[in-house]
Order: structure tokens, then C-alpha cells, then sequence
């Protein structure tokens, strides 16, 4: 089986390619290089011993994408190629609901042409907006409070009505819930731009004194110690929750909705206790104002995808915290070596 691999240089993309190689799939990765490196390609090679042509190339265009099936013809598709900061999303809306759609829908019409009709979609809790009951099923009522989370949602409608007109054609949502943590190679795993916007980023930059301080964005939400609380899962876990859906879509076609989380919720407070303790260093912090549209509370009812597709979340806590700070440990020493 041959998986093209939309955005398969960026974070989870990559973690996920790692396991679609171990499994014994072959890939091929597309991915403009807009949030990602090219070292990446070499590193995955290097975790799995397996060689995979690469494209370097925006899948929003189509006669790009159309010549990568033509001489790939993949069974598959697995779709992480996006844009994903909220804030971002925000000031510029247009650049990502031109990304983030025209992705999809070039996609799938090429997919069409070449009579391809699996795709595995990366979608987001960020589609349950400020959920109503927890843990979060996916059943729950869907809403979006930025362009970033609607695209989201847009294209998993995009993706129902693609299945209704093609009832060959299986399409596989994925809701993430956080994730974190990173291979234990440590040599792939999240390497923002910048200032880190997410949490565990964040806060494995102010351990190794990149950053100063973190700010915790609130501690008077309805939750047991006031801060915020989410649902973190290892990226390990996440990528293998692809493989298990990607069994799935070529048994059954039609469109299903699963979600990716542990089940349990972590405060930022506990999270910090608990990086502090593993890796056995400081995370100075303040406590400052609610950060805008952040929610209380957010985390999984996973029990749909251990029934329907045989997968849970295996690594803890922990693993996560461990791993997190392994990857950026090791970035930074062979940045320095090679200084
Ligand atoms: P990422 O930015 O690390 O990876 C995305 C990759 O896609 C990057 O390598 C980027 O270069 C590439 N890309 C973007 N637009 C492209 C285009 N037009 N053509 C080709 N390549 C393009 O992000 P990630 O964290 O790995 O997220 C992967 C997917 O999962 C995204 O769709 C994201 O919205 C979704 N998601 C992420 C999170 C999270 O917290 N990381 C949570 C929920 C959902
Ligand atoms: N958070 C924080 N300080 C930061 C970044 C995040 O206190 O610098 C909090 C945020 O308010 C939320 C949690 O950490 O309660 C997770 O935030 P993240 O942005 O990682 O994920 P999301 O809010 O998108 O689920």
C-alpha cells in the first residue's frame, strides 16, 4: 500500500511517517517546506533506515498534485498539510481558508482523476468550540471561534459531501486533542517558529533559559486548581491512531469521525509540576490574565476509536515530558555544533 503524505515534513506528519514506514508502507511525502525543514526528510530516514521519494511542492496547486499521482499512484491519503496558529489565523483569515481549503479540494479532485478514495484528515478539538459536557464526545455539538477552527470544520463538510457523491470513497476525520512530546530518538519532534504560542513548547523554552518566564494565562477558570486544562497526548500515539484509521478506510468506505485524545486533563499547573519533577528542572512562572478565547476545559471520551478502530493512547504524562525536552535538548546541541 502507498500513502501520500500531505505536510509530512511538519510535526505530526513526520512522527506519522516514521510509523507508516515500520508498518511496511511506502510513503510518499508533498510538503512546501512553509512550517518545516528538510532536515526532517534526512532524520526520518535516518529513525526508520528507509528511503521515500519526497516532493517539494504546495499541494493547493493541482497540476503539481496531479503529476505526483500520475508517477506515485497512491492507495491513500493522509492530510496534515495546513497552516495552525489561531492567532494568526485571526489577522490573516484569508491566507488560511485559502490553504486550508484549496488543499482538501484540489486533493480530492486529483484523488478523483486517479481514482484514489482514501483520505485520512487532521482535524482538531478545536471543532467542539466551548464544549457543553466532558469528556467530549463526537457526537458533541460542533462550533468554531476563530478562521482556524473553521477551517477545520468546513473541511470535514467537505469531506461528508465528497463521500455522499462517491460512495466508494472513505474519509477518516481525526480530532486531535493536544498534542506533545516527540520521538525518543529525539531527533524529530515540534520546533516552532519564534515564540512558542502552545504550552509545552513554551514551557521547554523557559527551561532551557531561551525564555525568561512562562505565563500562566489564568488561574480563576472553573477547574480544580483555576488553571487551564487540556488534554495532552504523546505524537507517537497520535501517528499510530493514523495507521489504525488508515486500516479502517480501506476496509469501509464512507465518512467517520474519531477522536485522538487520552481521555484525561492536565492542568497547566500540573503540567509544570510534572516537567519540573521528570526532568528534574526549573520552570519559573507568573500568573497572569486569561489569555482571549481560551476555554476552561477541554478533553476526550476516546472510547469510539478504541471500539471502532482498536487504538488507545499507551505513553503517559511522563514519556511526554521526557521526550519534549530530549528533542529540544538535542536541537540545540547540534545547533551549537554546528556553529
Ligand atoms: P506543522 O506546521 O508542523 O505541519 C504542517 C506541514 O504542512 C508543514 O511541514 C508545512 O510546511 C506543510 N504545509 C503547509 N501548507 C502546505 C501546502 N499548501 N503545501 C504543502 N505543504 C504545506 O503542523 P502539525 O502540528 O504537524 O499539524 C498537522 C496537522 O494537524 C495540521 O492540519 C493541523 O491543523 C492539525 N492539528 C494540529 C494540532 C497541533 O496542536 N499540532 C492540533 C490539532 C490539529
Ligand atoms: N497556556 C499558558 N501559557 C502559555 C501557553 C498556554 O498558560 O504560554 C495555557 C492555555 O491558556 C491553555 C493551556 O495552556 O489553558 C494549553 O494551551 P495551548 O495553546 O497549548 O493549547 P490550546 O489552548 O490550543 O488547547
Amino acid at each position: 500500500m502507498k500513502v501520500l503524505v500531505t505536510g509530512g515534513l511538519g510535526y505530526i506528519g513526520s512522527h506519522t511517517v516514521v510509523e507508516l514506514l515500520n508498518e511496511g508502507y511506502e510513503v510518499v511525502v508533498v510538503d512546501n517546506l512553509s512550517n518545516s525543514s528538510i532536515d526532517v526528510y534526512d532524520k526520518i530516514k535516518i529513525i526508520t533506515g528507509k528511503d521515500f521519494p519526497f516532493y517539494e511542492e504546495d499541494v493547493c496547486i493541482e497540476k503539481k498534485l496531479d503529476e505526483i499521482f500520475s508517477k506515485e499512484k497512491p492507495d491513500a491519503v493522509i492530510h496534515f498539510a495546513a497552516y495552525k496558529a489561531v492567532g494568526e489565523s485571526v489577522e490573516k483569515p484569508i491566507m488560511y481558508y485559502e490553504n486550508n481549503l484549496v488543499s482538501t479540494m484540489k486533493l480530492c479532485k486529483v484523488m478523483k482523476k486517479h481514482n484514489c478514495n482514501v483520505f485520512v484528515f487532521s482535524s482538531s478539538a478545536t471543532v467542539y468550540g466551548d464544549p457543553e459536557v466532558l469528556p467530549i464526545k463526537e457526537s458533541a455539538r460542533l462550533s468554531t471561534t476563530n478562521p482556524y477552527g473553521s477551517t477545520k470544520l468546513m473541511n470535514e463538510q467537505i469531506l461528508k459531501d465528497v463521500c455522499i457523491s462517491n460512495k466508494d470513497f472513505s474519509a477518516m476525520i481525526l480530532r486531535y486533542f493536544n498534542p506533545i512530546g516527540a520521538h525518543k530518538s529525539g531527533l524529530i519532534g515540534e520546533n516552532p517558529n519564534g515564540i512558542p504560542n502552545n504550552l509545552m513548547p513554551y514551557i521547554v523554552r523557559v527551561a532551557t533559559r531561551e525564555l525568561e518566564i512562562l505565563s500562566i494565562f489564568g488561574d480563576d477558570y472553573d477547574t480544580p486548581d483555576g488553571t487551564g486544562v487540556r488534554d495532552y497526548i504523546h505524537v507517537v500515539d497520535l501517528a499510530k491512531g493514523h495507521i489504525k484509521a488508515l486500516e479502517k478506510a480501506f476496509q469501509e468506505a464512507g465518512v467517520k469521525y474519531y477522536n485522538l485524545g487520552t481521555g484525561t486533563g492536565y492542568s497547566v499547573l500540573e503540567m509544570v509540576k510534572s516537567f519540573e519533577k521528570v526532568n528534574n528542572v526549573k520552570v519559573p512562572y507568573k500568573i497572569v490574565g486569561r489569555r482571549a478565547g481560551d476555554i476552561a476545559a477541554c478533553y476526550a471520551d476516546p472510547t469510539k476509536a478504541y471500539n471502532e478502530l482498536g487504538w488507545k493512547a499507551e505513553f503517559g504524562l511522563e514519556d511526554m515530558m521526557r521526550d519534549s525536552y530530549n528533542f529540544v535538548l538535542k536541537l540545540n546541541d547540534e545547533k551549537r555544533s554546528n556553529e
